[in-house]
Protein backbone atom coordinates (compact mmCIF):
# COMPACT_ATOMS: atom_id res chain seq x y z
CA UNK A 1 0.00 0.00 0.00
CA UNK A 2 1.04 3.63 -0.48
CA UNK A 3 2.33 5.40 2.61
CA UNK A 4 -0.45 7.96 3.05
CA UNK A 5 0.98 9.75 6.45
CA UNK A 6 2.63 12.30 4.34
CA UNK A 7 0.41 15.37 3.05
CA UNK A 8 1.02 15.78 -0.56
CA UNK A 9 3.84 17.02 -1.58
CA UNK A 10 3.39 19.80 -5.01
CA UNK A 11 6.31 19.80 -6.66
CA UNK A 12 8.17 16.78 -7.80
CA UNK A 13 10.93 16.78 -10.64
CA UNK A 14 8.92 14.05 -12.66
CA UNK A 15 5.34 13.06 -12.29
CA UNK A 16 4.78 8.91 -13.65
CA UNK A 17 1.07 8.37 -14.62
CA UNK A 18 0.00 4.79 -14.50
CA UNK A 19 1.65 2.32 -11.65
CA UNK A 20 1.18 -1.01 -14.16
CA UNK A 21 4.56 -2.70 -14.67
CA UNK A 22 5.74 0.23 -17.26
CA UNK A 23 5.17 3.35 -15.26
CA UNK A 24 6.21 1.46 -12.32
CA UNK A 25 9.78 0.51 -13.85
CA UNK A 26 10.29 4.45 -15.50
CA UNK A 27 9.52 5.53 -11.93
CA UNK A 28 12.24 3.34 -10.14
CA UNK A 29 14.92 4.28 -12.98
CA UNK A 30 13.96 8.27 -12.18
CA UNK A 31 14.34 7.31 -8.87
CA UNK A 32 17.56 5.67 -8.94
CA UNK A 33 18.92 8.67 -10.68
CA UNK A 34 18.10 10.98 -8.06
CA UNK A 35 14.71 12.49 -9.27
CA UNK A 36 12.40 13.00 -6.58
CA UNK A 37 9.41 10.99 -8.66
CA UNK A 38 5.49 11.26 -8.00
CA UNK A 39 3.78 7.57 -8.88
CA UNK A 40 0.21 8.14 -9.60
CA UNK A 41 -2.24 5.35 -9.62
CA UNK A 42 -6.14 5.66 -10.24
CA UNK A 43 -6.99 2.07 -8.13
CA UNK A 44 -6.29 0.99 -4.92
CA UNK A 45 -3.01 -1.30 -4.95
CA UNK A 46 -2.55 -4.13 -5.83
CA UNK A 47 -5.43 -4.04 -8.67
CA UNK A 48 -6.76 -6.53 -11.23
CA UNK A 49 -7.79 -4.14 -13.61
CA UNK A 50 -5.06 -3.64 -16.01
CA UNK A 51 -2.41 -5.40 -17.56
CA UNK A 52 -0.02 -6.06 -15.19
CA UNK A 53 -1.62 -8.57 -12.52
CA UNK A 54 -1.25 -12.19 -12.32
CA UNK A 55 1.46 -14.49 -10.85
CA UNK A 56 3.12 -15.20 -14.40
CA UNK A 57 4.26 -13.75 -17.75
CA UNK A 58 6.58 -15.73 -20.21
CA UNK A 59 10.21 -14.01 -20.71
CA UNK A 60 12.84 -15.37 -24.08
CA UNK A 61 15.92 -14.29 -25.73
CA UNK A 62 13.32 -15.42 -28.97
CA UNK A 63 12.22 -12.60 -31.02
CA UNK A 64 11.12 -12.18 -34.72
CA UNK A 65 11.94 -8.50 -34.49
CA UNK A 66 15.31 -7.85 -33.94
CA UNK A 67 14.73 -4.62 -32.26
CA UNK A 68 13.24 -6.21 -29.26
CA UNK A 69 15.84 -9.18 -29.53
CA UNK A 70 18.71 -6.49 -29.00
CA UNK A 71 16.68 -5.27 -25.99
CA UNK A 72 16.69 -8.53 -24.36
CA UNK A 73 20.13 -9.18 -22.83
CA UNK A 74 19.47 -5.79 -21.42
CA UNK A 75 15.97 -6.53 -20.19
CA UNK A 76 17.71 -10.03 -18.39
CA UNK A 77 19.98 -8.37 -17.14
CA UNK A 78 17.51 -5.78 -14.80
CA UNK A 79 15.48 -8.50 -13.85
CA UNK A 80 19.09 -9.98 -12.19
CA UNK A 81 19.41 -6.27 -10.64
CA UNK A 82 15.96 -6.06 -9.32
CA UNK A 83 15.88 -9.53 -7.92
CA UNK A 84 19.38 -8.72 -5.88
CA UNK A 85 17.75 -5.46 -4.76
CA UNK A 86 14.59 -6.85 -3.48
CA UNK A 87 15.98 -10.28 -2.52
CA UNK A 88 13.46 -12.18 -4.00
CA UNK A 89 13.35 -14.57 -6.95
CA UNK A 90 11.11 -13.56 -9.66
CA UNK A 91 11.97 -15.52 -12.65
CA UNK A 92 12.23 -19.12 -13.02
CA UNK A 93 14.03 -20.36 -16.06
CA UNK A 94 11.72 -23.21 -17.62
CA UNK A 95 13.17 -22.82 -21.45
CA UNK A 96 10.95 -22.29 -24.09
CA UNK A 97 9.59 -24.28 -27.40
CA UNK A 98 8.61 -22.16 -30.33
CA UNK A 99 7.08 -24.14 -32.83
CA UNK A 100 5.59 -24.08 -36.18
CA UNK A 101 5.76 -25.20 -39.49
CA UNK A 102 8.84 -25.51 -41.08
CA UNK A 103 10.06 -22.19 -42.66
CA UNK A 104 7.12 -20.40 -41.44
CA UNK A 105 8.94 -16.86 -41.39
CA UNK A 106 8.60 -15.82 -37.87
CA UNK A 107 9.64 -19.30 -36.81
CA UNK A 108 12.57 -18.63 -38.85
CA UNK A 109 13.31 -15.32 -37.24
CA UNK A 110 13.35 -16.50 -34.04
CA UNK A 111 15.76 -18.87 -34.45
CA UNK A 112 18.02 -16.67 -35.70
CA UNK A 113 17.92 -14.37 -33.01
CA UNK A 114 18.97 -17.16 -31.21
CA UNK A 115 22.02 -17.27 -32.77
CA UNK A 116 22.60 -20.58 -34.06
CA UNK A 117 18.91 -21.75 -33.08
CA UNK A 118 18.67 -25.63 -31.61
CA UNK A 119 16.18 -26.65 -33.65
CA UNK A 120 14.58 -30.08 -32.01
CA UNK A 121 14.12 -32.99 -33.48
CA UNK A 122 10.76 -35.20 -32.30
CA UNK A 123 13.17 -37.13 -29.97
CA UNK A 124 14.56 -33.97 -28.50
CA UNK A 125 11.50 -32.61 -28.30
CA UNK A 126 9.78 -35.73 -26.82
CA UNK A 127 12.54 -35.40 -24.09
CA UNK A 128 12.24 -31.88 -22.61
CA UNK A 129 8.23 -31.66 -23.32
CA UNK A 130 6.49 -35.47 -23.53
CA UNK A 131 3.18 -33.50 -23.46
CA UNK A 132 3.52 -31.67 -26.20
CA UNK A 133 2.39 -33.13 -29.98
CA UNK A 134 3.94 -31.33 -32.99
CA UNK A 135 1.91 -31.58 -36.62
CA UNK A 136 2.76 -32.99 -39.51
CA UNK A 137 5.41 -30.54 -41.31
CA UNK A 138 5.99 -28.69 -37.79
CA UNK A 139 9.38 -28.10 -36.14
CA UNK A 140 10.43 -26.28 -32.93
CA UNK A 141 13.23 -24.39 -31.73
CA UNK A 142 14.70 -24.38 -28.18
CA UNK A 143 15.23 -20.97 -26.57
CA UNK A 144 17.23 -22.60 -22.87
CA UNK A 145 16.99 -18.80 -21.44
CA UNK A 146 12.72 -18.97 -21.63
CA UNK A 147 11.14 -19.01 -18.54
CA UNK A 148 8.42 -17.58 -16.44
CA UNK A 149 8.34 -14.00 -14.89
CA UNK A 150 6.04 -14.06 -11.55
CA UNK A 151 3.99 -10.41 -12.39
CA UNK A 152 2.40 -9.55 -9.19
CA UNK A 153 5.88 -10.20 -6.75
CA UNK A 154 7.55 -8.15 -9.71
CA UNK A 155 5.36 -5.08 -9.87
CA UNK A 156 5.26 -5.25 -6.12
CA UNK A 157 9.25 -5.35 -5.69
CA UNK A 158 9.59 -2.38 -8.31
CA UNK A 159 7.03 -0.24 -6.62
CA UNK A 160 8.86 -1.21 -3.11
CA UNK A 161 12.38 -0.30 -4.51
CA UNK A 162 11.32 2.90 -6.15
CA UNK A 163 10.34 4.09 -2.37
CA UNK A 164 13.42 2.77 -1.12
CA UNK A 165 14.88 5.61 -3.51
CA UNK A 166 12.70 8.19 -2.47
CA UNK A 167 10.03 8.07 -4.56
CA UNK A 168 6.60 8.59 -3.72
CA UNK A 169 3.46 6.31 -5.26
CA UNK A 170 -0.33 7.61 -4.31
CA UNK A 171 -2.78 5.14 -5.63
CA UNK A 172 -6.35 5.53 -5.45
CA UNK A 173 -6.19 8.89 -7.48
CA UNK A 174 -6.97 9.33 -10.75
CA UNK A 175 -5.57 11.78 -13.05
CA UNK A 176 -8.21 13.97 -14.20
CA UNK A 177 -6.04 16.62 -15.84
CA UNK A 178 -2.92 17.63 -17.52
CA UNK A 179 -1.98 21.22 -18.04
CA UNK A 180 1.27 21.45 -20.66
CA UNK A 181 3.72 23.91 -20.30
CA UNK A 182 7.64 24.23 -19.12
CA UNK A 183 6.54 22.73 -15.78
CA UNK A 184 2.93 20.99 -16.36
CA UNK A 185 0.36 20.82 -14.10
CA UNK A 186 -1.28 17.48 -12.96
CA UNK A 187 -4.65 17.68 -11.34
CA UNK A 188 -6.26 14.39 -9.51
CA UNK A 189 -9.29 13.21 -7.35
CA UNK A 190 -7.17 14.30 -4.50
CA UNK A 191 -4.53 17.25 -5.22
CA UNK A 192 -2.36 18.96 -7.60
CA UNK A 193 1.20 18.22 -8.49
CA UNK A 194 3.62 19.93 -10.99
CA UNK A 195 6.59 18.79 -12.56
CA UNK A 196 8.78 19.99 -15.49
CA UNK A 197 8.47 16.03 -17.16
CA UNK A 198 5.69 13.79 -17.44
CA UNK A 199 5.73 10.13 -18.00
CA UNK A 200 2.07 8.74 -19.04
CA UNK A 201 1.91 4.68 -19.24
CA UNK A 202 -1.66 4.30 -18.40
CA UNK A 203 -1.83 1.05 -19.84
CA UNK A 204 -5.64 0.67 -21.92
CA UNK A 205 -6.44 4.42 -20.43
CA UNK A 206 -3.97 6.05 -22.62
CA UNK A 207 -6.12 7.19 -25.21
CA UNK A 208 -8.45 8.83 -23.38
CA UNK A 209 -5.87 10.35 -21.49
CA UNK A 210 -3.51 12.13 -24.37
CA UNK A 211 -6.94 13.02 -26.44
CA UNK A 212 -7.03 16.61 -24.33
CA UNK A 213 -3.70 17.25 -25.36
CA UNK A 214 -4.24 16.78 -28.79
CA UNK A 215 -3.28 13.10 -29.68
CA UNK A 216 -4.99 10.70 -31.66
CA UNK A 217 -3.11 7.47 -31.08
CA UNK A 218 -4.24 4.32 -32.56
CA UNK A 219 -4.81 2.66 -29.26
CA UNK A 220 -6.95 -0.50 -29.47
CA UNK A 221 -7.35 -2.06 -25.74
CA UNK A 222 -8.60 -5.97 -26.18
CA UNK A 223 -10.25 -8.01 -23.92
CA UNK A 224 -8.46 -11.16 -23.10
CA UNK A 225 -9.31 -14.73 -21.97
CA UNK A 226 -6.76 -15.82 -19.82
CA UNK A 227 -7.80 -19.95 -19.68
CA UNK A 228 -6.29 -22.66 -17.30
CA UNK A 229 -6.37 -26.10 -18.69
CA UNK A 230 -6.90 -29.13 -15.93
CA UNK A 231 -4.37 -32.19 -16.55
CA UNK A 232 -6.44 -35.51 -17.13
CA UNK A 233 -4.13 -37.46 -15.12
CA UNK A 234 -3.01 -34.99 -11.85
CA UNK A 235 1.04 -35.27 -12.29
CA UNK A 236 1.13 -36.02 -16.20
CA UNK A 237 5.37 -35.56 -16.96
CA UNK A 238 5.27 -31.96 -19.34
CA UNK A 239 2.40 -30.17 -18.24
CA UNK A 240 3.88 -29.61 -14.30
CA UNK A 241 5.59 -26.92 -12.75
CA UNK A 242 8.98 -27.86 -13.98
CA UNK A 243 7.56 -27.85 -18.09
CA UNK A 244 9.02 -25.50 -20.79
CA UNK A 245 6.87 -22.34 -21.48
CA UNK A 246 5.84 -22.92 -25.28
CA UNK A 247 4.68 -20.29 -28.09
CA UNK A 248 2.86 -21.72 -31.57
CA UNK A 249 3.11 -19.75 -34.41
CA UNK A 250 1.47 -19.87 -38.02
CA UNK A 251 -1.03 -21.76 -37.19
CA UNK A 252 -3.24 -22.99 -39.85
CA UNK A 253 -6.90 -21.99 -37.75
CA UNK A 254 -5.42 -19.04 -36.43
CA UNK A 255 -4.12 -15.93 -37.75
CA UNK A 256 -2.22 -15.30 -33.79
CA UNK A 257 -0.47 -17.55 -31.81
CA UNK A 258 -1.00 -19.62 -28.75
CA UNK A 259 0.88 -19.69 -25.72
CA UNK A 260 1.26 -21.55 -22.81
CA UNK A 261 3.06 -21.77 -19.47
CA UNK A 262 3.53 -24.49 -17.04
CA UNK A 263 0.65 -25.16 -14.08
CA UNK A 264 1.86 -22.05 -11.38
CA UNK A 265 -0.84 -19.93 -10.06
CA UNK A 266 -3.20 -22.96 -9.52
CA UNK A 267 -2.11 -26.86 -8.81
CA UNK A 268 -2.71 -28.93 -11.94
CA UNK A 269 -3.63 -26.61 -14.25
CA UNK A 270 -1.52 -25.27 -16.92
CA UNK A 271 -2.43 -21.76 -18.54
CA UNK A 272 -2.74 -21.75 -22.32
CA UNK A 273 -3.71 -18.61 -23.82
CA UNK A 274 -4.69 -16.99 -27.57
CA UNK A 275 -2.50 -13.77 -28.42
CA UNK A 276 -5.63 -12.09 -29.43
CA UNK A 277 -8.58 -10.88 -28.06
CA UNK A 278 -11.61 -8.82 -28.70
CA UNK A 279 -12.47 -4.62 -28.54
CA UNK A 280 -13.43 -3.41 -25.19
CA UNK A 281 -13.73 -0.40 -23.93
CA UNK A 282 -11.52 -0.48 -20.15
CA UNK A 283 -14.11 0.65 -18.12
CA UNK A 284 -16.52 -1.71 -19.76
CA UNK A 285 -14.06 -5.15 -19.54
CA UNK A 286 -16.28 -6.97 -16.81
CA UNK A 287 -19.94 -6.09 -18.37
CA UNK A 288 -19.83 -9.43 -20.70
CA UNK A 289 -23.36 -11.55 -20.29
CA UNK A 290 -22.31 -14.89 -19.09
CA UNK A 291 -23.78 -16.65 -22.02
CA UNK A 292 -22.16 -14.34 -24.66
CA UNK A 293 -19.70 -16.61 -27.24
CA UNK A 294 -16.15 -17.11 -26.61
CA UNK A 295 -14.77 -17.43 -29.83
CA UNK A 296 -11.21 -17.98 -28.94
CA UNK A 297 -11.88 -20.15 -25.84
CA UNK A 298 -13.14 -22.89 -28.70
CA UNK A 299 -10.15 -22.22 -31.00
CA UNK A 300 -8.05 -22.96 -27.69
CA UNK A 301 -10.36 -26.18 -26.71
CA UNK A 302 -9.31 -27.55 -30.55
CA UNK A 303 -5.40 -26.36 -29.88
CA UNK A 304 -5.33 -28.76 -27.14
CA UNK A 305 -7.09 -31.27 -28.12
CA UNK A 306 -4.30 -31.44 -30.99
CA UNK A 307 -1.33 -30.51 -29.17
CA UNK A 308 -2.16 -31.16 -25.61
CA UNK A 309 -4.17 -34.32 -25.25
CA UNK A 310 -3.11 -34.80 -21.90
CA UNK A 311 -5.15 -31.89 -21.03
CA UNK A 312 -8.68 -31.84 -19.85
CA UNK A 313 -10.35 -29.67 -23.66
CA UNK A 314 -12.44 -27.57 -21.70
CA UNK A 315 -10.58 -24.69 -19.69
CA UNK A 316 -10.97 -24.64 -15.83
CA UNK A 317 -11.02 -21.21 -14.89
CA UNK A 318 -11.17 -18.51 -17.42
CA UNK A 319 -9.91 -14.79 -16.26
CA UNK A 320 -10.16 -11.29 -18.01
CA UNK A 321 -7.06 -9.34 -18.62
CA UNK A 322 -6.54 -6.08 -21.09
CA UNK A 323 -3.97 -5.62 -23.94
CA UNK A 324 -3.59 -2.24 -25.77
CA UNK A 325 -2.70 -3.19 -29.44
CA UNK A 326 -1.25 -0.52 -32.19
CA UNK A 327 -2.02 -1.23 -35.66
CA UNK A 328 1.75 -2.69 -36.10
CA UNK A 329 1.62 -3.92 -32.15
CA UNK A 330 4.75 -2.42 -31.87
CA UNK A 331 4.74 -0.21 -28.87
CA UNK A 332 5.27 3.66 -28.51
CA UNK A 333 7.94 5.48 -26.63
CA UNK A 334 7.94 8.89 -28.16
CA UNK A 335 7.70 12.56 -26.52
CA UNK A 336 4.54 14.32 -27.30
CA UNK A 337 5.62 15.93 -30.52
CA UNK A 338 4.28 19.24 -29.59
CA UNK A 339 5.57 18.96 -25.55
CA UNK A 340 8.80 17.46 -25.59
CA UNK A 341 8.35 17.04 -21.66
CA UNK A 342 5.38 14.87 -22.11
CA UNK A 343 6.49 11.04 -22.64
CA UNK A 344 4.43 8.61 -23.93
CA UNK A 345 4.78 4.91 -23.17
CA UNK A 346 2.03 2.76 -24.68
CA UNK A 347 0.26 -0.23 -26.79
CA UNK A 348 2.72 -3.10 -25.27
CA UNK A 349 0.22 -5.03 -26.11
CA UNK A 350 0.94 -8.89 -25.35
CA UNK A 351 4.53 -9.15 -24.85
CA UNK A 352 5.61 -5.73 -22.80
CA UNK A 353 6.10 -7.29 -19.03
CA UNK A 354 9.49 -9.22 -20.02
CA UNK A 355 10.95 -6.00 -21.10
CA UNK A 356 9.59 -3.60 -18.41
CA UNK A 357 12.80 -2.78 -16.94
CA UNK A 358 14.04 -1.37 -20.40
CA UNK A 359 11.15 0.02 -21.52
CA UNK A 360 11.27 2.33 -17.95
CA UNK A 361 15.11 2.69 -18.25
CA UNK A 362 14.01 4.11 -22.41
CA UNK A 363 10.69 6.69 -21.00
CA UNK A 364 13.35 7.59 -17.85
CA UNK A 365 16.04 8.51 -20.78
CA UNK A 366 13.66 10.42 -22.94
CA UNK A 367 12.09 12.16 -20.31
CA UNK A 368 15.71 13.41 -18.89
CA UNK A 369 16.22 14.74 -22.92
CA UNK A 370 19.11 12.20 -22.91
CA UNK A 371 20.06 9.90 -25.77
CA UNK A 372 18.27 6.42 -25.24
CA UNK A 373 20.50 3.78 -24.54
CA UNK A 374 18.47 1.54 -27.58
CA UNK A 375 17.15 2.85 -30.68
CA UNK A 376 13.70 3.94 -30.38
CA UNK A 377 13.04 4.28 -33.94
CA UNK A 378 10.59 1.41 -34.08
CA UNK A 379 8.35 3.36 -31.42
CA UNK A 380 7.96 6.72 -32.88
CA UNK A 381 4.40 8.44 -32.82
CA UNK A 382 4.77 10.33 -36.07
CA UNK A 383 4.94 6.56 -37.59
CA UNK A 384 0.94 6.98 -37.76
CA UNK A 385 -0.84 9.25 -40.04
CA UNK A 386 -2.93 11.84 -38.79
CA UNK A 387 -2.29 11.24 -35.20
CA UNK A 388 -2.07 15.29 -34.05
CA UNK A 389 -5.24 16.87 -33.96
CA UNK A 390 -5.95 19.87 -36.30
CA UNK A 391 -6.27 22.21 -33.77
CA UNK A 392 -2.97 21.96 -32.11
C1 LIG B 1 -3.29 -12.17 -20.46
C2 LIG B 1 -1.99 -11.47 -20.69
C3 LIG B 1 -0.84 -12.21 -20.87
C4 LIG B 1 0.38 -11.60 -21.11
N1 LIG B 1 1.49 -12.36 -21.25
C5 LIG B 1 2.68 -11.77 -21.41
C6 LIG B 1 3.85 -12.57 -21.46
O1 LIG B 1 3.78 -13.79 -21.35
N2 LIG B 1 5.05 -11.93 -21.60
C7 LIG B 1 5.14 -10.57 -21.69
O2 LIG B 1 6.26 -10.05 -21.83
N3 LIG B 1 4.03 -9.78 -21.64
C8 LIG B 1 2.81 -10.35 -21.50
N4 LIG B 1 1.68 -9.59 -21.42
C9 LIG B 1 1.77 -8.14 -21.66
C10 LIG B 1 2.10 -7.32 -20.43
O3 LIG B 1 1.51 -7.85 -19.27
C11 LIG B 1 1.64 -5.89 -20.70
O4 LIG B 1 2.26 -5.44 -21.89
C12 LIG B 1 2.02 -4.95 -19.57
O5 LIG B 1 1.53 -5.44 -18.35
C13 LIG B 1 1.47 -3.54 -19.85
O6 LIG B 1 1.75 -2.75 -18.72
P1 LIG B 1 1.29 -1.23 -18.62
O7 LIG B 1 2.00 -0.69 -17.45
O8 LIG B 1 1.44 -0.57 -19.94
O9 LIG B 1 -0.29 -1.29 -18.38
P2 LIG B 1 -1.18 -1.49 -17.00
O10 LIG B 1 -0.61 -2.60 -16.23
O11 LIG B 1 -2.57 -1.56 -17.42
O12 LIG B 1 -0.85 -0.14 -16.23
C14 LIG B 1 -1.45 1.08 -16.54
C15 LIG B 1 -1.91 1.69 -15.24
O13 LIG B 1 -2.32 3.03 -15.44
C16 LIG B 1 -3.37 3.29 -14.56
N5 LIG B 1 -4.12 4.47 -15.01
C17 LIG B 1 -4.82 4.58 -16.17
N6 LIG B 1 -5.39 5.80 -16.24
C18 LIG B 1 -5.03 6.46 -15.12
C19 LIG B 1 -5.34 7.76 -14.62
N7 LIG B 1 -6.13 8.61 -15.31
N8 LIG B 1 -4.83 8.13 -13.43
C20 LIG B 1 -4.02 7.29 -12.73
N9 LIG B 1 -3.72 6.02 -13.16
C21 LIG B 1 -4.22 5.63 -14.34
C22 LIG B 1 -4.18 2.00 -14.64
O14 LIG B 1 -5.09 1.85 -13.57
C23 LIG B 1 -3.10 0.94 -14.65
O15 LIG B 1 -2.79 0.48 -13.36
C24 LIG B 1 0.45 -10.18 -21.18
C25 LIG B 1 -0.71 -9.42 -20.98
C26 LIG B 1 -1.90 -10.05 -20.73
C27 LIG B 1 -3.13 -9.20 -20.52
Amino acid sequence: MAARSQPPQATYDAIVIGAGIQGSFAAYHLAQRHRDTLLLEQFILPHSRGSSHGQSRITRSAYPQAHYARMMPDSFRLWQQLEDEAGTSLYRQTGLVVLGPAGDQELESCRRSLGAGDVLDTTALAQRFPSLQLQPGEVAVWDGTGGVLFADRALRAVQDIFRQHGGTLRDGEKVLRIEPGDVLTVTTTAGVYRAPRLIITAGAWTGALVAPLGLRLPLQPLRIDVCYWREKEPGTPGTGRASPCFIALGLSQAPHSIYGLPALEYPGLVKVCYHHGSPVDPEERDRVPPDAPRPYVGLLSSFISRYLPGLEPQPAVVETCLYTNTPDEDFILDRHPKFSNIIIGAGFSGHGFKLAPVVGKLLCELSLGEEPSHSTAAFTITRFSSVLQPEL
